[in-house]
């Protein structure tokens, strides 16, 4: 039998497959990544990330470019036709637990840009582009990945370890492993139009608005530099020939900026859905992102979702390549994320009934109404679904905190690939293989410890603990780590 070529073909080089091939790239990975378009793809979409996102694209060694080219975000207000104000959404400009501003406005290509900017430096990435995945067959120790290069209609056929759908909402691995959306109730077309501004406008909002109503509801973003966007319902018997109509539109747009003011950079229709994929694998092929699924973008979660998608499943991919299948610690990819997911879908959906004005501003648990009468709301945290660790931990699932341990480094350099342990003890662990830092030698590490009320922690290489733990359970945990962990 030939041998195994990469160890991962990621299908699809978007946001998500983009992010997961630089975490797999981090950790030593072979892979292939297949892209059926010649290049990156210019429609509108994705103009909005959150901390924790970033502090993943900061692991993978983005930030320093990236941050030029974004700004942080100030939060969104829903109002009534009359202007009147029905939800607070702000995003105070804090540094959070993840070490960055909780909220973002971007470009996605540029974000595109830099995420295959940094993977030519791997050796061992490989990108193809104009190559479109046909067909993939699951064996129990590999998958063969079959492939045409578009232009020149040759054929391929490639063998890894794993092969991941990062193909997006009409995933092709989707279908091929017989996985089926489950959709959720929403459902609705929207046009979306990027404008890019000629003139300064300073009477446009500098937060995001979502213009509640129920015949033509609404949302304005601020976006970077000259960038601003509309997205706006379509009517049910309203072709996109008819909306797109540039005397209409204007008129349209013109309630906030003129034809002089502005030119059309791009626009599209799409429809917004709430869906997600009732199996995210089957053997060695797993979906992730869009391909496993889908949310409204009034929350600007849907390539967060994709991200964290990415983060959870790399080092558990990473492990299996290094020492083996494991079936137990690969389904706890879809156990984890998918009800974490679904939280953001759910509380998008209800952000778009009360858009549509069918529904009322209480979008999420979070809301609350200030002494003045103000309604506000706090984003949303839903928890890691149940997976690793004991649920009856009470820091399991909990976000480590990012930490500097001094002028130029960071914590999180010290497990990007690997889970380790902090520890207050000096003695006891040494004989397991899980790398080890100790608060005698990084004094930040008791602070932390003592903040979790702990004497020992696991941590994940996606950030969350994955327990607060005695000698017995680092045991149990200590075989998802690599051979070459090793206590210090
Ligand atoms: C209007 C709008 C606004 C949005 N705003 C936000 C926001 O503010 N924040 C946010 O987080 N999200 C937002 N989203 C969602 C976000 O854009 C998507 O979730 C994200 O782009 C999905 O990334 P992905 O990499 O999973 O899939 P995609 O970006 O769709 O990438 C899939 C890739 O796979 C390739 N592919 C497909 N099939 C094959 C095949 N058979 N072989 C080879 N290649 C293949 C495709 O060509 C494509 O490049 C928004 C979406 C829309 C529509």
């Amino acid at each position: 039998m030939s041998t195994i070529d990469f160890d991962v073909v990621i299908i699809g080089l978007g946001p998500t497959g983009g992010t997961l091939a630089n975490l797999l790239a981090m950790n030593n990975l072979s892979v292939l990544v297949l892209e059926k378009e010649a290049g990156i793809y210019n429609l509108p979409r994705a103009v909005h990330f959150d901390d924790e996102v970033m502090r993943v694209f900061n692991t993978i060694g983005i930030t320093k470019s990236l941050k030029k080219k974004i700004i942080i975000n100030k939060g969104t207000k829903f109002v009534n036709e009359k202007g009147e104000l029905l939800l607070d959404w702000p995003r105070p400009k804090v540094i959070t637990e993840n070490g960055w501003y909780p909220s973002y406005r971007f470009h996605q290509p540029d974000l595109e840009r830099s995420l295959r900017h940094k993977l030519k430096r791997y050796e061992k990435v490989v990108i193809s582009q104009n190559s479109e995945v046909y067909k993939t067959i699951n064996y129990k120790n590999h998958s063969i990945i079959q492939y045409k290069n578009i232009k020149t209609n040759q054929i391929f056929s490639v063998k890894s370890k794993y092969v991941i759908g990062c193909d997006g909402a009409n995933s092709f691995l989707r279908k091929q492993i017989k996985s089926e959306m489950e959709h959720l109730g929403f459902e609705q077309r929207w046009a979306v139009i990027d404008l890019i501004l000629k003139t300064k406008k300073p009477n446009l909002p500098d937060r995001t608005i979502q213009y509640c109503n129920s015949k033509r509801p609404a949302t304005y973003c601020r976006n970077v530099g000259k960038r601003r966007r509309w997205e706006i319902a379509l009517k049910a018997e309203e072709s996109v020939e008819q909306f797109f109509d540039s005397k209409k539109l204007w008129k349209f747009l013109s309630q906030w900026v003129s034809k002089d003011e502005a030119i059309i950079e791009r626009k599209t229709v799409y429809t917004f859905q709430s869906a997600i994929a009732n199996k995210w694998r089957r053997g060695r092929q797993i979906l992730v992102g869009d391909a496993a699924h889908l949310t409204p973008p009034f929350m600007g979660q849907g390539m967060c979702a994709g991200i964290r998608d990415a983060s959870n499943l790399a080092w558990k991919i990473s492990i299996c390549c290094k020492k083996g299948h494991n079936e137990r610690l690969l389904d706890t990819y879809q156990s984890e994320r998918s009800s974490n997911v679904k939280d953001y879908i759910n509380t998008a959906m209800k952000m778009g009934e009360l858009l549509n004005s069918i529904g009322g501003s209480k979008v999420s648990d979070t809301v609350y109404v200030e002494k003045d009468g103000t309604i506000k709301m706090n984003s949303i945290k839903p928890e890691l679904g149940k997976g690793l660790g004991k649920l009856n931990d009470k820091n399991r699932g909990k976000i480590f905190p990012s930490l500097k341990i001094n002028f130029n480094k960071e914590f999180d350099d010290l497990f990007s690939c690997y889970p380790i342990l902090i520890t207050n003890n000096n003695e006891s662990e040494k004989k397991l293989k899980i790398r080890t830092y100790r608060s005698i030698d990084i004094p930040e590490i008791k602070i932390i410890l003592k903040k979790f009320n702990s004497n020992s922690l696991i941590i994940r290489p996606d950030r969350f603990v994955l327990a607060s733990t005695d000698k017995s359970d680092l045991k149990e945990f200590s075989h998802f780590c690599h051979n070459d962990i090793y206590a210090l």
